[in-house]
């Protein structure tokens, strides 16, 4: 196995790519979806249950658990692969994103974010340099810059002033991060929606230089369109021969869209978060197992897929147990949802080995439009 963080690219079809992130905890297949394991577990999921459904990597969340059990205590307990029993590369966030969601009374200035914790009220602060700090107590493989990220739509002047505080803090990363073989620091490209802007984002960039890059400030309410719009050139802006990733994307039509577009990486915790709420996605579109349509319904979600909620469980079953809010109802659907954005992702990777990646992506949409099976 490598010591070394590697990108070998194997295969391209027109914008897309697909290969392999090589690093010393194993092999991250690409195009990859991340699921989001935010405070040190994948909610409703074993970690061996994750495995299962065919992740090579989780994402977990540097704003929660430096707040909660801290990043010290997690470090003093042998990191965060060891705490949480995931043994295969973790990418972890800068916490500057979830800073701007999620914290009260924050403060910004050049050095960094003050801010009090949601959870208990106590003062905190996060910088380029404690974001890498903490990043290396959790023992993350790979660790994002910590940038600023203004939300949509915004004016030119602001979206400026905010990409080029996160460029001098992609600076202040990269020096903090220091020389970690077999850890991969990302910078993040920002800019909005104004091209001119990437353009100088991924200049300044290319020019610190990291393992991989990505595309950040996308997802915040600015739509699909937008988004596809955005991503026709922000990519090539970025490196030809390093790992990118689409930050917080997305629904199962977002994913295919930005990785025709040439996307590598992907988190969002749309397929977690929906299976606690009786949302289930499947080849056919969005199933709402709450509608009584399904209350006596002997076949499962979806009859072509393989993991253990279709194999063993009827919707009829799905439906009442997310009636009675009982705890395996979240945990099925769950596993289906990432198991079926999992296998989402390795038809990709086919298609586009095989060069056929439009053809997948018609298929794609071909089935979606079907809808659900006729109801009994
Ligand atoms: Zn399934």
């Amino acid at each position: 196995m490598t010591q070394r963080f590697e990108f070998e690219l194997h295969g391209t079809d027109d914008r897309a790519r697909t290969g392999t992130i090589k690093t010393p905890r194993g092999d991250i297949r690409t195009p990859a979806f991340m699921p989001v394991g935010t405070a040190a577990t994948v909610k409703a999921m074993m970690p061996e249950s994750v495995r299962a459904t065919g992740a090579d990597i989780l994402l977990g969340n540097t704003y929660h658990l430096m707040l909660r059990p801290t990043a010290e205590r997690i470090a003093k307990l042998g990191g965060l692969h060891k705490f949480m029993n995931w043994e295969r590369p973790i990418l972890t966030d800068s916490g500057g994103f979830q800073v701007m969601s999620l914290a009260d009374l924050r403060k910004l200035t050049e050095e960094g974010v003050t801010f009090r914790s949601h959870i208990d009220g106590s003062k905190h602060m996060l910088s380029p340099e404690r974001s890498m700090e903490i990043q290396r107590l959790l023992g993350s493989d790979i660790v994002m810059c910590f940038d600023e990220c203004p939300a949509l739509p915004a004016d030119r002047a602001r979206i400026k002033e905010s990409m080029e505080l996160s460029m001098r803090w992609a600076a202040r990363s990269r020096e903090a991060f220091g020389d970690r073989p077999g850890h991969a620091l990302f910078g993040i490209q920002q800019g909005g929606l104004e091209q001119d802007f990437r353009e100088e984002s991924a200049e300044a960039l290319r020019a610190i230089g990291f393992e991989g890059y990505a595309v950040g400030g996308l997802a915040v309410g600015e739509g699909q369109e937008a988004m596809f719009g955005c991503l026709d050139y922000a990519p090539e802006q970025l490196p030809v021969d390093r790992p990118r990733y689409l930050m917080g994307v997305g629904k199962p039509d977002d994913i295919v869209g930005a990785v025709e577009r040439g996307i590598d990486m992907f988190d969002c915790v749309l397929p977690s978060r929906s299976g606690r709420t009786g949302q289930a996605f499947t080849r056919r579109g969005v199933v709402n197992i709450k509608n009584a349509r399904h209350q006596e319904d002997p076949r499962p979600l979806d009859e072509a897929c393989s993991c253990p909620c279709c194999s063993n469980y009827s919707r009829a079953y799905l439906h009442h147990v997310f009636k009675a809010q009982e705890m395996i109802s979240g945990m099925l659907l769950t596993w289906h949802n990432l198991h079926y954005y999992q296998e989402l992702m390795a038809g990709l990777h086919g298609a586009i080995a095989a060069g056929d990646l439009a053809a997948f992506v018609r298929g794609f949409h071909a089935t979606r439009a079907d809808g659900d099976i006729e109801p009994v």
